[in-house]
């Protein structure tokens, strides 16, 4: 999946850190979406590792599923 910058409209890179736009320096955070029924996932951090939950019935989703959007609400 691909995300465009709100404010240039490039390509989004992501990274661990969110969102980056290599062309006018914008950064993002990210939303984790479920693959599944495509709704916000909860993000649960514990002893360093990170799960994805989702609390519309598909349960924990492992990282390799999850799809990431730009947060372009956050600036
Ligand atoms: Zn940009
Ligand atoms: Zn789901």
């Amino acid at each position: 999946m691909s995300a465009h910058c709100p404010n240039c409209q490039q390509l989004l890179t992501h990274s661990d850190a969110g969102f980056d736009c290599r062309h006018c320096g914008s950064h993002f955070g990210e939303i984790a979406i479920c693959p599944d029924c495509h709704q916000p996932l909860q993000v649960l951090k514990a002893c360093g590792a990170v799960d994805y939950f989702c609390q519309h019935g598909d349960g924990l989703i492992s990282k390799k599923r999850v799809t990431f959007i730009p947060d372009v609400a956050e600036s």
